[in-house]
């Protein structure tokens, strides 16, 4: 019996082996395919240079569909649709910023922050207050707030290897800053912006008003003209001069953009991989998430390709409205649970088109581990990564109903010197590197359709 068990112990072992190598053959054609043949650096040039930038509700998000929607159908999908998603929109409109440095005005580059009230075109002139951080801020009495534009001058942590931790860590500044201030009574915020850069651009991003507190003003400056502002106003008073003219302009329809692929053997359960089409008004949405979108089509073109019909129906979603309401990620959701469709795995690409180097999972500690073991099929393309618990913000919906999430997380470190400014452009993208994480995608919708 014993002999018995131990030849049953080494055939399993070497049908696991066997297994795993054809497995990374698979994976192996696929990445041959997609470094030599994908199409989605390309995709992403046509999107980023002849659309741009495309926030909600803006004629360019509006063209940027009907790409997506064209994309997707040279890609070769089965079916491809278009999903009703009524969208904020916000416009921004001129906006100028002049601070006082060395005792005179000065121009400053400055962007407001998305969703937020500017100053109606009119001239807000008043006294600046610079504080280090929130519990600087505080400390200050509501005589020091009232009517005065508060300078919030926290640093991303640049000790933080992990980028995302010190996003995570920062950007609480772009709408707590403003409603703390707002509740003393403040007349405008000025942040130092949410980024890495050792630049002077400034970076947008949303914000919110709490209910109830007045809708005061709130623009972002970059890392170098926030440094001399701090400067300036430890050496002497400061007043700041501002006039801009965003608002929030209603509700306008637009639309996620999906195509599929019909699986052969389960067509009724998908998995659904993703990124999101809309991005900032300012530079070209490259990596965020252009990126995230060109590798979701990729997808798609590369199982085709490979002439094996998936097993479960794949899903690429091109969702709207990431960047200010994720007004797409629930309408998706919302479909998902009016349908009752099975979805087995959930993706996204939302963290720029950089090098992969691991992929997040957000779901039950049974299939984590079930998912850790083909981690070794990664490897061989550096992607060793497993250990973190991160989805992304479209699918984030899907969770309540069950589904598993994960998300690609390439290398972070120049990530956020573009995120949301006018740097994030198409030259910014390495091909090779978005490819890597385009066949990341790919594998692991691969292997979820083999093994789950
Ligand atoms: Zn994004």
């Amino acid at each position: 019996m014993k002999r018995l068990a131990a030849f049953v112990g080494l055939l399993a072992t070497a049908m696991t082996s066997f297994a795993q190598n054809a497995d990374s053959l698979a994976l192996r054609r696929l990445s041959d395919d997609i470094m030599w043949n994908s199409t989605c650096y390309d995709n992403l040039r046509v999107l980023t240079k002849t659309i741009g930038h495309r926030l909600s509700g803006s004629p360019e998000a509006d063209k940027a569909v009907a790409w997506g929607k064209a994309a997707m159908e040279a890609a070769g999908a089965d079916r491809v649709w278009l999903q009703p998603v009524d969208v904020p929109l916000w416009v921004r409109g001129k906006e100028t910023l002049k601070v006082q440095l060395d005792g005179r005005f000065q121009q400053i580059p400055m962007l407001s922050l998305g969703n937020t009230e500017g100053t109606g075109g009119k001239l807000l002139e008043r006294e600046l207050v610079c504080v280090a951080d929130l519990a600087a801020f505080e400390q200050l009495s509501a005589e020091q707030v009232k009517d005065k534009i508060i300078f919030f001058n926290y640093k991303f942590r640049q000790d933080l290897v992990n980028t995302f931790e010190g996003y995570g860590d920062a950007v609480k500044y772009r709408w707590v800053a403003l409603n703390k201030a707002a509740e003393k009574l403040a007349a405008g915020v000025i942040i130092r912006s949410v980024g890495t850069g050792a630049d002077d651009a400034p970076h947008t991003g949303a914000s919110r008003y709490y209910d109830g507190l007045p809708h005061i003003p709130a623009v972002a400056i970059g890392n170098i003209s926030a440094d001399r502002l701090a400067a300036a106003c430890s050496r002497s008073k400061c007043k700041a001069q501002l006039v801009s003219n965003c608002s929030m302009k209603g509700v306008k329809r637009s639309y996620n953009v999906i195509g599929e692929l019909k699986g052969a053997e389960r067509p009724d359960e998908f998995i659904v991989v993703g990124g999101h089409l809309d991005s900032w008004d300012v530079g070209e949405g490259a990596h965020d998430d252009g990126a995230g979108c060109v590798q979701s089509i990729e997808v798609l073109r590369a199982l085709k390709a490979s002439g094996e019909k998936p097993r479960r129906s794949i899903r690429a979603v091109l969702f709207m409205n990431e960047e200010n309401g994720v007004k797409g990620g629930y309408a998706y959701a919302d479909s998902v649970k009016a349908t009752g469709e099975k979805h087995i795995w959930a993706m996204e690409s939302d963290a720029g088109g950089f090098s992969p180097r691991g992929v997040g999972l957000e779901m039950t500690a049974t299939l984590k581990q079930k998912v850790r073991s083909w981690a070794p099929l990664l490897e061989p393309y550096g992607v060793y990564d497993f250990s973190q618990e991160e989805g992304g913000t479209d699918i984030g919906p899907l969770k309540k109903l069950g589904v598993p999430l994960a998300g690609l997380l390439p290398d972070s470190q120049r990530y956020f010197d573009l995120h949301h400014s006018a740097n994030d452009v198409f030259e910014t993208v390495s091909h090779r590197e978005l490819k890597l994480g385009a066949f990341t995608l790919t594998a692991m919708v691969w292997l979820a359709d083999q093994y789950l």
